[in-house]
């Protein structure tokens, strides 16, 4: 099986252990719920069973003392052989006080009947044939009686009512005898309705039914219940009577919910829900946590994949400057281990191994100030680090406090970024910008050769002419006389004063080339404007007498100097002077005029600037060539090189000025650059 193939198969069965696990916890707890739930319901229904089996067994015990005790009053009625009216009195008397007996009859020993007194309280349709019929209850209830020789009772039947209704009732046959003598019979109707409301009513709750049924389960007289519930109840017990045997039964209805048959059942359901509540909690935990750690390892392992990627170094300290974390880069930058930078600032937390040695101190002492709160400037600061073989190496460091989740800060951030080659790009780039620089200018001198030999002529010509003069004046007058006279001395010594004069302004023309060749000073200073103006100008003067221009210059009073690196500045103004003498170099322009000015820029309140402004009546700049000005090596002359005005904005811009140029009104263009003013507050 391949290394894939196993994660997976791997992952799946942690992950289906872990789901069987939960699921056989839920189904075992759900069970012991359900079979808890169940037992307390039918503990409940046995409960409810029992106490109507007892109720019912009560209510027969009831009824047959209720009939014993009416057995007695009967046989009373009879006691001491009473008068016919006097019995009738007497029976009616226990008709009043019991309600259950309907109708009391007194027949001699042929089931004559000799009187009967009836209930008050229901008025029966009573047949009298159907009574006297042999196979009347009545009738049978007696010959049961006679051959038990004790009272006994017939089944119940069904009579109707004067008002439509009827009743279920039931006869009770009473031997009497005088004497030892069958003397006739004392038979009395019960009414089985009011046997139940009279003998079982009171002790019956409303939630119960009691009724007397037939074994199929007839109802012959029902009794209360008026609030049925969901589930019932029944219980039936027998009425074993001489001569019948009757069924009573109670039925009852539970109204309460059967799923909480009682507060047990209650508690453990409840108890139960907590119980799943805290399970289904624990798994919806338990679920956010795999899920959290899930995402916890992918963004590990992303920020893992972005350390390792970056060649940004990056190193973590905290507030006692011990290294707690260093990445790959930061390894491969200084040639240390990660183990042997963390080792020894745990050992040594004021110094670091990258330290050069000879900066120690002045590393210990920055890192007290970082220590003491103080925030390094955004922008990052350069210092110098070693590497393991000892070189040393220039790094860009941008430090941050860190701050832990709780809002605390715990120590610094900082990253490196190594500078060398950067270090290495900038200084060839300078190189060649003065290489560039040095050769424009030697074009420029070239070009000037011609000029100078033209301007050097003059003295020289001069110088010659009064050598010569000087040589014939000291030629002896005459052979007589080999000294020269007076007068020839005198002209001798003015043309050696003209001599020392004319050399004087060939040294000073030299002198100039000289000093704009070689001068290469490149500290920025603060130079006067007058004094830039003055320094091209015998220069611009030598090109503008061969041209014919005149050279106009204006500087305002009271300028602050302009603080920029003289040289430079000079060969910018003497490089626009130039173009803008030759632009003027056409036979149809007659006014030529070069105007050289400074003036105090639009400044804001940090900052002054000073505007130089090279104006000329010229030929004007066309707008393809205006597109291609500051390209290098553009020109529209021949012998030009096409450096100047590339290398002019070049300067300016190094200075943090701006270098343009504008159309001139009548004629020419209008050169314009600023440069910063000198300001002794800031220095
Ligand atoms: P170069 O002087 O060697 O030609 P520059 O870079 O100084 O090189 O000038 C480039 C071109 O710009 C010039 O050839 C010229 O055509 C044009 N130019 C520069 N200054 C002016 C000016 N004041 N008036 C008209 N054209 C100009």
């Amino acid at each position: 099986m391949s290394t894939i193939p196993r994660a997976i198969w791997r992952r799946w069965r942690s992950a289906w252990r872990r789901w069987s696990l939960w699921t056989a916890l839920i189904a075992l707890v759900v069970s012991m719920l359900v079979t808890m739930v169940w037992l307390a319901g039918r503990y409940e229904a046995s409960q409810v069973q029992s106490h109507l089996e007892r109720d019912a067994a009560d209510a027969v015990s009831d009824i047959r003392a209720a009939l014993t005790r009416n057995l007695q009053s009967l046989q009373a009625l009879n006691s001491g052989d009473p008068g016919l009216l006097a019995w009738e009195v007497e029976a009616s008397d226990l008709l009043r006080n019991q309600r259950e007996l309907v109708r009391l009859e007194w027949r001699d020993s042929a089931m004559r009947l000799r009187t009967h007194v009836q209930s008050p309280y229901r008025a029966v349709l009573w047949d009298r044939g159907l009574r006297d019929h042999n196979n009347s209850e009545a009738n049978q209830a007696c010959s049961t009686a006679r051959r038990l020789s004790s009272p006994a009772y017939s089944g119940s039947y069904y009579q109707p009512h004067v008002d439509g209704l009827g009743s279920e009732l039931m006869e009770l046959c009473l031997p009497l005898s005088t004497g030892g003598r069958a003397s006739g019979y004392l038979i009395a109707t019960y009414a089985l309705q009011s046997v139940l409301a009279d003998m079982v009513g009171a002790s019956l709750t409303r939630s119960q039914e009691a009724s007397f049924t037939e074994p199929d389960g007839t109802r012959l007289a029902v009794l209360g219940a008026s609030r049925r519930g969901s589930r019932m109840f029944t219980a039936q017990q027998l009425l074993d009577l001489p001569g019948t045997t009757l069924v009573l039964r109670m039925d009852t209805w539970h109204t309460a919910p059967s799923v909480f048959p009682n507060v047990l059942t209650a508690l453990v359901t409840a108890m139960s829900i907590a119980l799943v509540t805290v399970m289904w909690v624990l798994v919806r935990d338990n679920r956010r946590r795999l899920r959290a750690e899930r995402d916890l390892g992918d963004a590990l392992a992303f920020r893992k994949a972005m350390e390792d990627s970056l060649v940004t170094g990056l190193r973590a300290r905290d507030l006692q400057g011990r290294i707690t974390y260093v990445n790959p880069a930061f390894c491969e930058m200084v040639g240390f281990t990660a183990q042997e930078l963390m080792g020894h600032s745990t050992s040594a937390p004021a110094s670091a191994l990258y330290w050069p040695p000879e900066r120690v101190e002045e590393y210990r002492q920055r890192q007290a100030i970082r220590f003491a709160g103080n925030t390094p400037p955004r922008e990052g600061f350069e210092s110098e680090f070693m590497r393991k073989d000892g070189t040393r190496f220039p790094v860009l460091i941008i430090e941050a406090p860190l701050i832990n989740a709780q809002g605390l800060h715990t120590g610094w951030m900082s990253a490196f970024l190594d500078i060398s080659e950067q270090r290495r790009v900038e200084e060839l780039s300078r190189a060649s910008q003065e290489r560039l620089q040095a050769t424009a200018r030697l074009a420029t001198v070239g070009e000037m050769a011609s000029l100078l030999s033209h301007e050097l002529n003059q003295p020289l010509a001069a110088i010659s002419s009064y050598a010569t003069g000087s040589l014939n004046l000291l030629e002896p007058p005459s052979a007589t006389d080999p000294q020269p006279s007076a007068e020839s001395l005198q002209d001798v010594r003015m043309a050696m004063r003209q001599i020392a004069r004319q050399a004087e302004r060939a040294g000073r023309v030299i002198k100039s080339v000289h000093d704009f060749v070689r001068r290469r000073d490149q500290a920025r200073e603060a130079v006067p404007a007058q004094q830039l103006v003055d320094a091209i100008l015998p220069l611009a003067i030598l090109q503008a007498r061969k041209l014919g221009v005149r050279v106009h210059t204006m500087v305002e009073p009271g300028l602050p100097p302009a603080l920029c690196d003289r040289t430079m500045v000079e060969q910018v103004l003497l490089n626009l002077a130039r173009n803008a003498m030759q632009a003027m170099d056409d036979p149809t322009i007659h006014t030529r005029v070069l105007d050289i000015r400074v003036k105090r820029a639009a400044s804001n309140r940090h900052n002054v600037w000073l505007e130089f402004s090279v104006t000329d009546c010229g030929s004007g700049i066309p707008d393809e060539v205006a597109q291609k000005l500051f390209t290098p090596f553009f020109t529209t002359r021949t012998e030009g090189m096409g450096l100047g005005l590339s290398l002019c904005r070049t300067v300016v811009e190094q200075h943090g000025g701006y270098l343009g140029f504008a159309p001139h009104e009548p004629r020419g263009t209008v050169f314009t650059f600023t440069l910063p003013a000198h300001q002794p507050s800031k220095s």
